[in-house]
């Protein structure tokens, strides 16, 4: 008996965001022979690439003796296998982790392109990767996400390194609820940055590398030896149990809206992007409501100046563009955005919690 890994392909195709802006100029290139045709003004869903790497992933891994499990691989929303999902064909978290945890997978790794900002083109860039903060969720996830980092961070050279993080709300570094004894989530590049989204999330050749390199991180975590394209096969690996518990875990929901956009639209966001605050969407969306409340990112109040002037600081440390005002209370308050559309607020929140930044959401009038 081999190992086995879930391959879990982060979104389905349909899922509404997760594409790029749209392509000023065409791309068409063949690598790997597979060739990747992108029409001018055309947005490239984040499915694609996930799958791309996919592929690659489940390529080396059973080249390396090991089984794999492949999850949202199929190119509708979500996918449809022998576990019944909503009418509306979307996947939401908490039905495939309930999916895989029945697959008795050793460990599982969620793919994923990362995106930044309003649904326009910016600098953000750079690969990552998770592993779950709470303790009983992680599981084995740090001594995966360290292994396979080892090998990722220099799978595409040059590319800036953005490193191991942890994070509470990605459903899919839950290795409980996921009933594997390691979980991780990588983030390959930005399909919001021109640059990375044309050399790497539109590159078969980057794609197998990604793949590669995570290969030899699972191997090398598993045990088992790395068997490079073109070797002969090593033999089996060993076999373990694994695999029971449920969990219930977090990221209940669908998502929701319909919308071709990029992760959002809303160009009334106030907080510039520089140099990138990872974001990304494995929790619920939250539905748009429109009327005309709007919404106020508030990252503190303060009564001293030194205290307001510290928190200026640390945001604009952080690349964001925060400014403050003396509110009825007496004290200063300091914003970072203000938002006609509560999504925005809440995803500008999330941001500024990815970063260290204590913060909450005000309606204002
Ligand atoms: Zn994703």
């Amino acid at each position: 008996m081999s190992y086995k890994v879930a391959i879990d392909c982060g979104h389905g195709f349909n899922t509404a965001g997760k594409r790029t802006p749209p392509f000023a100029e065409a791309l068409t290139k063949t690598e790997e022979g597979i060739t990747v045709n992108v029409q001018a003004g055309e947005q490239v869903r984040e499915h694609f690439a996930n799958v791309g790497v996919a592929h690659f992933l489940k390529i080396a891994l059973e080249r390396c003796g090991l089984t794999t499990y492949m999850s949202v691989f199929g190119d509708i929303d979500g996918y449809m296998n022998d576990v019944q999902y909503g009418t509306n064909g979307t996947q939401d978290v908490v039905a495939r982790q309930r999916d895989i945890s029945t697959k008795n997978c050793d460990i599982c790794v969620s793919l994923h392109f990362n995106a930044y900002g309003n649904g326009s083109w910016n600098t953000a860039k750079g690969v990552e990767l998770y592993y779950h903060s709470v303790a009983s969720k992680v599981g084995d996830g740090r001594t995966l996400a360290n292994k396979v980092w080892s090998y990722l961070k220099d799978a595409v050279a040059g590319q800036t390194q953005r490193g191991v993080k942890t994070s509470d709300a990605y459903g899919m570094c839950n290795s409980t609820a996921l009933g594997v004894q390691a979980s991780i989530l990588i983030e390959h590049a930005f399909m919001t940055n021109v640059e990375e989204a044309r050399n790497m999330m539109c590159s078969p050749s980057a794609w197998k590398l990604y793949a590669e390199a995570e290969a030899k991180g699972i191997c090398e975590y598993l045990g088992v030896t790395y068997v490079a394209e073109g070797q002969q096969s090593g033999g089996e690996g060993q076999g373990t149990g694994g695999g029971e518990g449920t969990g219930t875990g977090e990221g209940t929901g669908t998502g929701t809206g319909t919308g071709e956009g990029g992760e959002g639209q809303g160009a009334e966001q106030e907080a510039e992007p520089i140099g990138g605050i990872a974001y990304h969407d494995d929790t619920p969306a939250t539905p748009e409501i429109t009327d005309n409340r709007q919404w106020r990112v508030q990252c503190g109040a303060f009564s001293h100046q030194k205290n307001l002037d510290k928190c200026l600081a640390k945001l604009r440390v952080s690349g964001v563009q925060a400014w403050y005002q003396k509110e009825a209370d007496g004290m200063f308050h300091v914003y970072a955005g203000t938002f006609s559309k509560r999504g925005n607020a809440v995803r500008q929140s999330r941001l500024l919690t990815l970063a260290g930044i204590a913060n909450c959401i005000k309606e204002v009038r």
